[in-house]
Formats: structure tokens, sequence, C-alpha cells
């Protein structure tokens, strides 16, 4: 089955056309680590993860190589450490790891290399001295900037006119641009900033150049997809084009693939609108499925609008889907059992609201005695990244979601299962009651009781 994805360069779906069936290379721009997630940074994160479970299902887990940086020196992060009054390296392995926590519980695969912008000095620098010799880009004082204007294909990515780029820039540019559109390669630190030596004294790397280094140095100098949020489509990315074709003179990426930007209950989220969500607030009210499906509900290059009503419908959704299985063992269930629908679903731009459509039509076909039906929906499901909790632990969760005492509960049974043996149906059914309310249900199998939520 073939795979199409949408590609921004081009404006087309286009068939994907792996450079190396073998070895399936894909960059994503990762975070900028200063503060915890929010719902916009988890969108990239879950969109791509999709992207790579449906590479790995194609072309086998070890033909597929993803990168996603970690931009771990950058002003915002130098303001941020100012302000906390604390060191560099503590905020920014503090953030990594609240990073890697929120992306684990959202159901993100560990990416197979994350390298960190600061352990690829030497080759941002090697990059940038390139640049020099083949005259793209000019030293003053310090600083290295790119010489926009030297590469005639600049703005092919995002359709900008570099004449109107810099007709439109503000008059007052810093006075060591030749052009308003040029921009910075590497930059000089004061004293009390963090710096590494270089050919042009103490500095540090311009945010375009890291992803430029680490791509060639992971995926080499022309890999097949390269990906992010669509407010990187200009000017990140199309400089990222602009240092990797001047310097390798060889195309970058085969593919451009960006993800759609976030609303919440349809405006736009920021900390002075008050509607600032991060992750890791999340997590004490939805499991990390529900967060994973509401965001897989829209397709990737649509705007979503993200709402307390599309989590507790996901949370619904995953609830009828949990329960069903809680007496059965999902983890016995063959890996390569995957539905055709879901997958062309998916092998169509990623569309996963039509492969989520496909789910529950899929579920609707399950019944406990067929095996066959119950294998295709938890692979498929899995294929998204959803189902990969055990029943039993989504109810626990639930439990402790719900504030729901769960030792009292199984005393409450307990104690009506006793009743129920010494014939005291009236007092037993009074506790079955009680535990109604709760919206806990009994089943009775084979001598013994368990109990569920409600949907
Ligand atoms: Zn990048």
């Amino acid at each position: 089955m073939t795979l199409f994805l949408y590609d921004t360069f081009s404006k087309s779906k286009r068939e994907f056309r792996p450079i190396d069936p073998k070895n399936i290379r894909m960059y994503v721009c990762g975070p900028t680590v200063y503060d915890y997630a929010h719902v916009g940074n988890a969108r990239p994160v879950i969109v791509f993860d999709t992207l790579f479970r449906i590479m790995r299902h194609s072309y086998g887990v070890d033909h597929v190589t993803y990168v996603r940086n970690i931009t771990d020196i950058d002003d915002k992060i130098i303001e941020a450490a100012n302000s906390n009054k604390e060191d560099i390296s503590s905020l920014t392995s503090r953030t990594i790891q609240y990073f890697h926590e929120d992306a684990s519980y959202i159901g993100a695969l560990v990416p197979t290399i994350e390298p960190k912008a600061t352990d690829h000095i030497k080759e941002m620098v090697e990059m940038i001295e390139t640049l020099i010799v083949k005259g793209f880009a000019y030293e003053v004082d310090g600083n290295v900037l790119f010489s926009s204007s030297k590469y005639d294909q600049y703005g092919k990515l995002s359709g900008k006119n570099i004449d109107e780029l810099i007709a439109g820039a503000r008059v007052d540019i810093e006075d060591f641009k030749k052009e308003a559109s040029d921009f910075i390669l590497w930059k000089p630190s004061k004293d009390n900033e963090p710096g590494w030596e270089s050919p042009w004294g103490k500095g540090r790397p311009g945010w375009h150049i890291e992803c430029s280094a680490m791509s060639k140095k992971y995926l080499g100098d022309t890999f097949d997809i390269h990906g992010g949020g669509q407010d990187l489509i200009f000017p990140h990315h199309e400089n990222e084009i602009a240092q990797s074709e001047c310097c390798h003179e060889k195309k970058f990426a085969n593919y451009w693939l960006h993800n759609g930007f976030l609303t919440v209950e349809g405006n736009k989220m920021a900390k002075s609108n008050g509607n600032f969500i991060t992750v890791n607030e999340l997590k004490d009210r939805y499991h990390g499925e529900v967060i994973r499906l509401a965001m897989l509900m829209t397709h990737y290059r649509q705007p979503l609008n993200w709402t307390e009503n599309s989590l507790l419908e996901s949370k619904k959704i995953l609830n009828k889907w949990f329960s069903f299985f809680l007496d059965i063992e999902i983890s016995k269930v063959d890996e390569d059992f995957v539905d055709e629908s879901i997958l062309s679903a998916l092998k169509d731009d990623i569309n996963t609201p039509k492969a989520i459509s496909e789910l529950h039509q899929l579920f609707k076909n399950c019944t406990k005695e067929d095996v066959l039906s119950i294998k295709k929906f938890i692979n498929s499901a899995r294929l998204l990244g959803l189902m990969l909790s055990s029943p039993k632990e989504w109810m626990e969760w639930n439990v402790r979601e719900n504030n729901l005492d769960e030792i009292k509960i199984n005393e409450l049974i307990e104690k009506r299962n006793l009743l129920r043996d010494q014939g005291n149906y009236s007092d037993a059914d009074k506790i079955r009651d009680q535990l109604d309310e709760l919206e806990i249900i009994l089943e009775d199998k084979d001598g013994k009781t368990t109990w569920k939520q409600k949907n």
C-alpha cells in the first residue's frame, strides 16, 4: 500500500518514495527547553510520532531513523535562567526531563536520536566556516550572518519574495546586517553568557544552524522528511534550507511536513490570555491517551481547537474501549495484525480522523469470542499510539482521577458477598445500590465479583 504525504514545498500530496527503503530518515524540530511543554508543543510530538509508527510498520522497526533535536542554548533559555536565578545547565536538564516525561505520557516513542545543540557546536562552526569560504556568509564584529541575497532560491519553501522581505523590513535594522533579510549564524556572547571559542571569538550559534548541522550529522546531506509546526516554515525552515543547500550544494529534504496551529476554546493560546495549558497540568485530570486521542481527532494539517469537551469526548470513547477489554489479556496480541481500512486512512497523508472512525466501526464488530476481531482492533489502535495501556491500568487511573477509594470499594464488595452468603439479600442489594451511586457496576462471574466504572 502506497504512502502519500502532503508536501509543503510542492503544495501537493505526493507518493512517498524513500531514498533508501532500508533507512527512512526523518528530522523534526524539537523543543527549546526553558519551560514546560504546552499543548501546542505536544501537537508535533504526537503527529510525527504517529508518522514514525506508520513508517516503522511499513518499512520495519529497524529501518527508520527519527531525529528530533533539543535546543538547549537560546536567548529565551538565558533569560529564563536569569529570572529563575538558576544555572543554565540545571534549567535545561530539568526541562529536558519534564519534556521526556510529557512525551512518554502522551504515548510518544523515544526518537532514534535526540541530539542536543550544545553537543554539536563543532559541527556548527565547521558549517559556518564553509559558508564563509563559499561566499554565502560574512562576519561583522564577532557576528556571522548568512547573506540571503547570495542564495537565489531564498524563499522557495515559504513563497516569500526576498525583495519584498528587504523592502518590508524595519528601517532601523541592526547595523551589522548588510540586508534586513540576512540572519544570524553565530553571535558573540557577553562575559556572563554561555559561549564557545570560535574563529570569530567567544560566542554561540544562531537557532537555524543547529538543525542544519545536526540533521547533516545524523541523516546526511539529503534526507527524506523534514517536519515541524507550521509556524516554523518561515523563517526557521527557509533558513535551514538556505544554509544546508549552500553548504552541501545538494537538495536538503525531499518532503516537508507541517502540522497546523492550535487554539484553545477558539482563542489563540497565550500566557497573557490566561489560557496557556501545559501537558504537565493536564496530567492531573486526564490520562495521556485521552490527550493523544483528542489531538488525533483533528487532521494534522487542520487548525486544532483544543477544548475541554474534546477531552471529555475522548475519555468517554477510551473508557468504552478499555472497559470492554477488561478481562482479556491484551499483551498476547500479535504485533503485525492491522486492519486494512485503518492502514489505508493513515497512509493517505496520516488521516487520523478517518482512521479513528474506522476504529469505531471495528470496535462495533468486536466480540469477546472472536479473537481475530480483538487482535485487529487493538493492533490498529496501537498504530495510532492508542490502547497501549492495559485496561487494568486505565481503570486504576480512572479510580484515582475520580477520587474513588479502591480499598473502600473492595471492602464494600466483600461485605456484600458475605451478606449474600448469609442469605441476607436485601442488605447485600443495598450495598450494590450504594456502589451504583458511585458509578460502580458489579459483575458476578464464576463465583468472583469484579467491578468497573460506568461509561
Ligand atoms: Zn529546526
